[in-house]
């Protein structure tokens, strides 16, 4: 164990306006420049290493889609503009028909309602930039392992060679993700009211290349989507003009995650079930044996926080399922109610308290919107009925 970190923060009573935060992905580079912004001083600690040098090695969904409520907390960071400059427009859904016909269903009645794609890996690098710069202090290769909460000493280790660091803390903040483990290490002490279900259906990413005179090979401005009942498919554009395709079928039943084992498999779902689809994706075998499969829940805690030590923001504390692609719109809510609540509260409990009390029952709202809309995704947006409901509410 090296202990040569201890010490380095000066914790005294009342708080010194320092904060640790565990995970410097979406919610926690964007925490971390807000709250720098507001004259803290954070260190954000994370398992793997700067994607800046050694490249994005995310391993899960490859773009997002960002609204609003994400943008909103982006522009306060002063990251909007240059997140932008990598975002693709998308006006509305693509609807893909089993029979070959498209029809666009816009998001709004003109281009101010709008979702924007953008590539996790190119925004995860300009959120660390604009974090350093602000004066974030970020350390790599440190996973958290454990802590102690009444010394106030974390744990990490360096996946690369298994070495333990110690550092104190006067405060932690679980921007670590789905699978927290600042929130295990709480959950050691305090009883969260910890929740997980499995929706039962997974996913698996696939890849559309650029056309062969180096276009985007279908409407780059939509989000498109190939409805089929139980299950779907979802493209999402990228900046250097691919596609980022999400297969999404259940984990039993036919056909369903049981039933397509393989690449050739695969081939004969797309063939029968999105046959337009199918000549978009040259690699649709290596994609679908090489990309891994992943899992659909939702995480619900009854508390986010444990008294002043620790607070969860993003999907460590309410991870959904991406169907509304709100997940880390969400998350930026988060990081701006937080720093909000930290300054104008006296003691970091009490701000603590004050996010959790606001933001609770979003997340639980929004949680519950994102499970209805995959009903609506992969059911409804190809109902002849649903069609002309939506027609009508467009004139
Ligand atoms: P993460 O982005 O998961 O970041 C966590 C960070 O913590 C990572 O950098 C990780 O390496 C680090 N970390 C983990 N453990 C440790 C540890 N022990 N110590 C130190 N660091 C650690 N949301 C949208 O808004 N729009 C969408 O279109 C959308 N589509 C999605 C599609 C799919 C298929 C999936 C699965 C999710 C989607 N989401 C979407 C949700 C979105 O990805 C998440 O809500 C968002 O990434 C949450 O951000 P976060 O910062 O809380 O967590």
């Amino acid at each position: 164990l090296r202990g040569d970190d201890i010490g380095k923060s000066n914790v005294t009573e009342p708080h010194n306006r320092h904060i640790t935060i565990i995970g410097a992905g979406l919610a926690g580079a964007v925490l971390a420049t807000l709250l720098v912004q507001r004259g803290w001083r954070v260190d954000v600690y994370e398992k793997r290493g700067d994607p800046r040098v050694q490249g994005y090695g995310g391993g899960r969904s490859i773009n997002l889609a960002l609204a609003e409520r994400g943008r909103h907390a982006l522009r306060l960071a002063g990251a909007d503009e240059s997140v932008m400059r990598h975002a693709v427009m998308m006006r509305g859904r693509m609807v893909h028909f089993l029979d070959g016909r498209t029809d666009l269903q816009r998001y709004g009645r003109d281009d101010s309602e709008v979702i924007w794609s953008v590539h996790r890996g190119e925004l995860n690098v300009v959120l660390l930039d604009i974090a350093e710069r602000a004066g974030v202090r970020l350390h790599f290769d440190r996973g958290l392992r454990d802590v102690d909460f009444d010394a106030r000493i974390a744990t990490f280790t360096d996946p690369r060679d298994g070495s333990a660091h110690q550092v104190a803390f006067e405060s932690l903040v679980g921007a670590d993700g789905a699978g927290s483990s600042l929130r295990a290490a709480m959950t050691k002490r305090t009883d969260l009211g910890e929740r997980t279900e499995l929706l039962g259906h997974s996913y698996k990413e696939l890849e559309i290349p650029p056309a062969a005179d180096g276009s985007f090979p279908i409407e780059p401005n939509a989000l498109h989507i190939w409805p089929r009942g139980r299950y779907m498919c979802i493209a999402l554009p990228n900046d250097e003009r691919t596609f980022t395709v999400t297969l999404f079928l259940p984990n039993e039943g036919n056909p369903s995650f049981a039933t397509i084992r393989n690449g050739a498999d695969a081939r004969a779902l797309f063939e029968r079930d999105f046959a337009d689809a199918l000549p978009l994706i040259p690699d649709l075998e290596r994609d679908f044996e090489q990309n891994p499969t992943g899992l659909l829940a939702t995480l619900y805690l009854d508390r986010w926080h444990f008294d002043d030590r620790a607070v969860l923001v993003g999907d460590a504390a309410h991870a959904m399922v991406p169907f509304h692609g709100q997940g880390m719109n969400c998350a930026f809510e988060d990081c701006v109610a937080l720093a909000e609540h930290l300054d104008a509260q006296p003691d970091l409990a009490s701000a603590y308290a004050a996010f959790q009390a606001e933001r609770l029952p979003n997340a639980r709202a929004i949680q519950a919107m994102a499970l209805e809309n995959y009903l609506e995704m992969r059911d409804r947006v190809d109902d002849d009925d649903y069609l002309l409901q939506r027609a009508l509410e467009r004139k």
